[in-house]
């Protein structure tokens, strides 16, 4: 959100754009170094939030509050704060900040943080995960060979008519592939309850992996839980047809000195069992479970191959959030939907969401708030509890960065109170946001060398 035209002046812009009169005017004024300074502790967020205001701290002693920082000594009079987007749509600075931090998170769960690769036999074994969501009915698809979509005769018809067969060679980019073949076969209702659903199935899964990895060791569950942990870093992905799969990078910690000895080939088999066996209820249906598909995908991963999992892992994390065509927002009404400009089988799958949402015996599952994503009310990515750092942390990190940028200790964070006022969001001329993208494209450019270096 940029205020269209301010300081707009044709006579000394010399017939050149507004926005480049209002980037040369920012960068000949006096306090440029210091908005130089704040865009950059900002992380030269596109929309950044304008706060103006002030950081008092108590004198100890006395109890007497003085003034550590204001806003009147900065540029403009205020404090630019990221708007900490993880959507590279709304702001790619702040996403690409966001893309770091889940890399530092799935890496530093399998001990790789690029320096320290001496330290790899502390963790235990680890695999890399892929549970599916079944088929409700067929849709368009990518197959490399035979490059056919459905293989059949043409001439079989479903009961409504439709062909069921599509000889099509489908490229992966394709508007067709994900849609229904038919939409009136396809089974909407169970594919959004599964959405809805996936994240109770994942955790009744992790329960039955515990389980089986208990009998592997022939040790009690109680004994085992005692013994052993399994932390995972986990991350939803959308396919096409507008349901969730779940990829995750699962570790076991051996907590204890027991004697039992568990290796990632006895985690795979734990984890192809439990996913095989466990359902959760459906309330829409209890007579049909909710249930992962048949294709599974489980690696043992070796050492040497931990880092590669955890890009790979990452790559699906920024991924989903920039979402395959998925809604931003919440939905207000089904009304909009219309309007939207979103793929058939999305389309159909956010109206049933909202559809269903509407029925009272489904409250529990919110789907109206979720309709936007397809009833997966989640988020994409997730670890356990002692996965690694988290993201609370990273950020905590980056804030105590950003102070000492500003030239405030961030050890005396504890003894602050602030005073602040919202001033709008988004950059003051069309001008300072190009100074802002710039240097956010810039910066991304080094991030990108330094990760490829590593
Ligand atoms: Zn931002
Ligand atoms: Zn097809
Ligand atoms: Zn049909």
């Amino acid at each position: 959100m940029v205020d269209a035209g301010q300081n707009h002046d044709d006579a000394t812009g010399g017939g050149l754009p507004p926005m480049v009169v209002q980037a040369l005017r920012r960068v000949s004024r006096p306090d440029y170094a210091r908005w130089e300074a704040m865009m950059h502790a900002s992380g030269c967020c596109a929309q950044p939030v304008r706060l103006a205001g002030r950081v008092l701290q108590a004198d100890p002693a006395s109890g007497e509050l003085h003034v550590v920082y204001t806003t009147a000594g900065e540029a403009d009079q205020v404090l630019l704060k990221a708007c900490e987007t993880r959507r590279a749509t709304r702001c790619p600075a702040c996403a690409a900040i966001y893309r770091g931090d889940a890399r530092v998170l799935l890496r530093s769960g399998l001990d790789v943080d690029g320096s320290d690769q001496a330290s790899d036999d502390a963790v235990g074994p680890t695999a890399f995960v892929t549970l599916t969501a079944p088929s409700f009915g067929a849709v368009h698809r990518f197959a490399q060979s035979p490059a056919t979509c459905r293989p059949g005769p043409g001439s079989k018809a479903c009961p409504h008519g439709r062909p069921i067969a599509c000889v099509e060679p489908h490229e992966p980019e394709d508007a067709a592939v994900g849609e229904a073949l038919c939409p009136d076969c396809y089974d909407w209702e169970n594919a959004v309850i599964f959405n809805a659903r996936v994240g109770a199935l994942w955790h009744h899964t992790v329960i039955g992996v515990n389980r089986q990895l208990a009998n592997a060791a022939g040790i009690r569950v109680r004994m085992f839980a005692r013994s052993w942990r399994l932390s995972f870093a986990k991350v939803v992905e959308f396919q096409a047809r507008g349901v969730v799969h779940v990829h995750a990078l699962i570790r076991l910690d051996h907590l204890d000195e027991s004697p039992t000895v568990l290796d990632a080939s006895d985690l795979v088999s734990a984890f192809a069992a439990a996913a095989a066996r466990v359902t959760v209820q459906n309330p829409l249906n209890p007579g049909w479970r909710v249930r992962w598909g048949t294709q599974t995908d489980l690696q043992p991963i070796p050492p040497e191959r931990r880092r590669v999992a955890a890009a790979y892992l990452a790559k699906y994390a920024t991924k989903s959030v920039d979402g395959a065509g998925l809604l931003d927002h919440r939905l207000t009404s089904n009304h909009h939907l219309e309007q939207l400009d979103l793929p058939e089988q999305l389309r159909r799958m956010a109206a049933v969401a909202w559809e269903l949402g509407g029925r009272p015996d489904l409250q529990d599952l919110n789907l109206r708030a979720w309709a936007h994503c397809l009833g997966y009310r989640g988020h994409w990515l997730t670890k356990s509890r002692y996965w690694s750092t988290t993201f609370t942390e990273l950020r905590a990190r980056r804030q105590a960065w950003r102070l000492d940028q500003l030239g405030i200790d961030p050890d005396d964070r504890h003894r602050w109170v602030g005073e602040w006022s919202y001033q709008g969001v988004g950059h003051l001329t069309a001008g300072d946001a190009w100074l802002a993208g710039s240097a956010a494209a810039g910066r991304e450019l080094n991030r990108r060398i330094a990760w490829e270096e590593r």
